[in-house]
């Protein structure tokens, strides 16, 4: 048994103060994902949460990091949820507010049916919780049912929990 991803995460996270924004303090999970023992101990992590699932989604960009490794590990699929605009149309999209900005997401609405799939959602960190929210809502006008979210790092504070609205979301580490 090797390093957990608590220990992974308080050991390599770096906190950068006013990023993007004054008044954010960013996590930068970078160093964890670069780090062998780390990136596997958070895969390790995410998997032993994931539930019955039948495909894992990956929230754009640090989330398709994730989102692969569960995948392989699972044995399923993997979904790509994109910012506005990487996406050939159609499209099913849903805007959203978050720490800093709004924002807009995507997933293909031609090629895929998502339909009865059952989704896991994976995301770096859980703030504000209007990406995960937003992205759940988005998969579910798609057909698909969300049973959880999965996320690395919770910033407690943010109380994205709430804004879940009592969706299940799992975090492997919360500060
Ligand atoms: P939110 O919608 O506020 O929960 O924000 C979650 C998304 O924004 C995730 O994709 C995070 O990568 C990113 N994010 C928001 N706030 C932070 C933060 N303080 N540190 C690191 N990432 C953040």
């Amino acid at each position: 048994t090797g390093e957990s991803a608590g220990a992974a995460v308080e050991r390599l996270t770096r906190w950068c103060d006013d990023f993007p924004v004054s008044g954010v303090r960013f996590a930068d999970l970078t160093p964890v994902f670069a780090d062998a023992a780390g990136y596997r101990s958070v895969l390790d992590g995410l998997v032993a949460v994931a539930g019955d699932v039948d495909l894992v989604a990956g929230l754009d960009a640090r989330g398709f990091l994730l989102a692969g490794g569960v995948a392989l590990r699972l044995g399923t699929g993997v979904l790509a949820v994109r910012k506005a605009g990487k996406l050939p149309p159609p499209v099913h999209g849903r805007e959203y507010v978050l720490e800093y900005g709004t924002a807009r997401l995507e997933i293909p609405a031609a090629g895929i049916d998502l339909t009865g799939r059952r989704i896991l959602l994976v995301d770096d960190v859980l703030a504000t919780g209007g990406t995960l929210r937003a992205a759940t809502e988005l998969l579910e006008s798609a057909g698909a049912v969300v049973p959880a979210a999965a996320v690395v790092l919770e910033i407690v504070a943010l109380a994205g929990r709430a804004a879940l609205g009592g969706r299940p979301c799992h975090s492997l580490v919360q500060v």
